[in-house]
């Protein structure tokens, strides 16, 4: 008999995966059917009201939480309850929460070189150089000796999005990355997700930045009551909305 691999087949050029994904949290059914495709080097931003589901669906992709039924695939890997499974996909994929989540009693640096020493077992000297690379990009090399409480909002959640990327990671996952910063701070952090768009990285953003989306997506997806309700082009989302409670939405945060 075949022994089922632990691999999906899936389209290659296909980092993400949900088949019919369905979640509870105890009688509350929080995601209902959601089918998504995201293609490698695909910009998807994900919004809709508070409570939607935005954000579950966000961490059943690296199953931060659970779901119950359906499929979900990630760079190749199906996850089910095999912890094997979970730290394969783990790895592939980066996070950014909307409270940065980062180490308080850690230094910029080692925030940045924890988990590609203790995980990926990258000698230090060159994990360091990495971060260092990273904490660049993201335009805070110079605060690298600093703890997180030193810095600012928006100096926070970028050493978190360096953080994420030393794990070089084949799609990024953002959770309402400025929603915490005060409104100055936005724009440092819009700029450096940005940049990682345009050099090509895989991104699903939960985000209500409208400029952003129109700046960046590929595809913006409209969630509601724990469905995807609709999804389009950011030209044709934006301008031409489908269903009420897509026009609704539009009016109250635009
Ligand atoms: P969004 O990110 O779109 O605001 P969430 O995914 O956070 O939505 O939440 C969707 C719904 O699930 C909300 O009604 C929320 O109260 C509920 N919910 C979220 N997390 C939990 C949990 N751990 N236990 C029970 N209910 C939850
Ligand atoms: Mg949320």
């Amino acid at each position: 008999m075949l022994k089922k691999s632990v691999y999906q087949t899936v389209a290659p050029d296909s980092v993400i995966r949900l088949q019919k994904v369905n979640k509870w949290y105890g009688e509350f059914h929080v995601l209902k059917d959601i089918n998504l495709d995201v293609k490698k080097g695909e910009k998807i931003v994900i919004c809709g009201p508070s409570g939607s589901g935005k954000s579950t669906m966000i961490r059943c992709i690296n199953h931060l939480e659970e779901h119950q039924l359906g499929q979900i695939t990630v760079a190749g890997t199906e996850l089910t309850e095999d912890l094997k499974n979970i730290e394969l996909v783990r790895r592939e994929v980066g996070m950014c929460f909307q409270h940065f989540n980062l180490f308080p009693h850690l230094t910029v640096l080692e925030n940045c070189t924890l988990a590609p020493i203790w995980v990926k077992k990258i000698p230090r000297k060159e994990a360091e150089e990495l971060a260092i690379n990273y904490l660049k990009r993201v335009r805070i090399a110079e605060q690298a000796h600093k703890f997180p409480g030193q810095l600012s909002g928006g100096q926070q959640q970028r050493v978190a999005i360096a953080r994420s990327l030393c794990m070089q990671p084949q799609v990024m996952l953002f959770d309402e990355p400025t929603s915490a910063l005060d409104p100055e701070m936005v724009r440092e952090v819009l700029d450096v997700m940005v940049e990682l768009a345009s050099d090509g990285m895989t991104m699903l953003c939960v985000t209500h930045e409208m400029g952003f989306a129109r700046e960046v997506a590929d595809r913006v997806i409209f969630m509601d009551a724990g469905e995807i309700i609709e999804q389009n082009s950011p030209e044709e989302f934006f301008s031409n909305p489908q269903f009420d409670r897509t026009q609704n939405f539009l009016q109250q945060i635009i």
